[in-house]
């Protein structure tokens, strides 16, 4: 069987005065890391790929080490620990923080959130939670069951009542009010040379161009998302990219058309982020993916024991 865990933001220190972005510090990453050793085996994208059935069938654990966003955080304090361990890994740049010089709208709003409270981010947005119904405000109650009041419907408005191109242009200005988006974007990402030298071991896919939830898109645009991002990457790294990681990763979001179209892409290997083992039968643009904090040395592993290792 193949379990995937998939972590973000690895930092020493996750403070800040609104706390918005969640994730393991090196020692927490490493505990982890060192747990899920004795549990199975680590494998490497490359091998992955050539004993695909194999791995899928076989009664053992291998791990597959991810990271989504393409941040330098993860080069700096993740891959160290990563080669004195010697586990193999892969990582999920989006090209858009390179071709064009953005920073994610994603990460604009992790960032918004850290310097401001949700009630002040309303505001800001100039979308009330009056604009909600009472419906909707249950919804958001039920959908972001960790986060207070005003973070729940914040979220629930931006994810859910908004469509990217308007959650665009409404975050822009006022990300820009706080943040030089050229600074940011040094600071969040990995750079060119670091993208190199994770292509050269093996460690390099594509978690897109854009960052947009591709199966609320038309096919015409996931397409291109997907090409855009491939052939970037390719032509920079000089390296093929045959693995995918879908942004948000959620049902809605990674529908079976959106599998297809990354298959005709050239994609060998797509992660979801739905949650679970991957076992015989699985459709290798489909594949299932934990969160790191589900699994051992995991902050919610707890609740999860019983439905991963019984
Ligand atoms: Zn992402």
């Amino acid at each position: 069987m193949l379990i995937i865990s998939n972590y973000h933001y690895i930092r020493p220190s996750f403070n800040s005065e609104f706390p918005s972005i969640y994730g393991l510090t090196p020692k927490e990453f490493e505990n982890q890391l060192i747990k899920l050793r004795n549990l199975g085996e680590f494998i490497s994208p490359q091998d992955l790929l050539t004993n695909f059935e194999d791995v899928l069938q076989r009664k053992e654990a291998f791990f597959l080490v991810t990271f989504d966003d393409g941040l330098k955080e993860q080069i700096f304090y993740a891959l160290p620990i990563l080669e004195q361990l010697k586990i193999p890994a892969i990582f999920f740049p989006n090209s858009i923080n390179h071709k064009e010089n953005k920073v994610s709208t994603v990460h604009k709003i992790h960032l918004l959130r850290s310097v401001m409270s949700s009630q002040d981010f309303l505001i800001r947005l100039s979308l009330e939670q009056s604009g909600l119904t009472e419906k909707e405000k249950e919804r958001a109650k039920e959908v972001y069951i960790y986060d207070d009041k005003d973070s729940a419907i914040l979220k629930f408005i931006l994810n859910y009542k908004l469509n990217y191109h308007q959650q665009e242009k409404i975050i822009a200005p006022i990300f820009n009010l706080f943040f030089d988006e050229n600074e940011k974007k040094e600071e969040l990402y990995m750079t060119e040379a670091h993208l190199k030298e994770l292509a050269s071991k093996g460690y390099l896919g594509s978690h897109t161009h854009s960052h947009y939830p591709l199966g609320l898109l038309e096919p015409d645009v996931v397409l291109t998302e997907l090409q855009v991002s491939k052939s970037y990457f390719e032509k920079l790294t000089n390296k093929s990219i045959n693995f995918l990681a879908y942004p948000y990763g959620t049902e809605e979001v990674c529908t079976a058309e959106v599998a297809e179209l990354a298959k005709k892409a050239g994609y060998e290997i797509g992660l979801t982020t739905k949650r679970g083992m991957n076992t015989i039968h699985e459709n290798p643009l489909l594949l299932k993916r934990f969160d790191c904090n589900d699994l051992p040395g995991g902050k919610s592993y707890r609740d999860l024991k019983n439905e991963i290792f019984n």
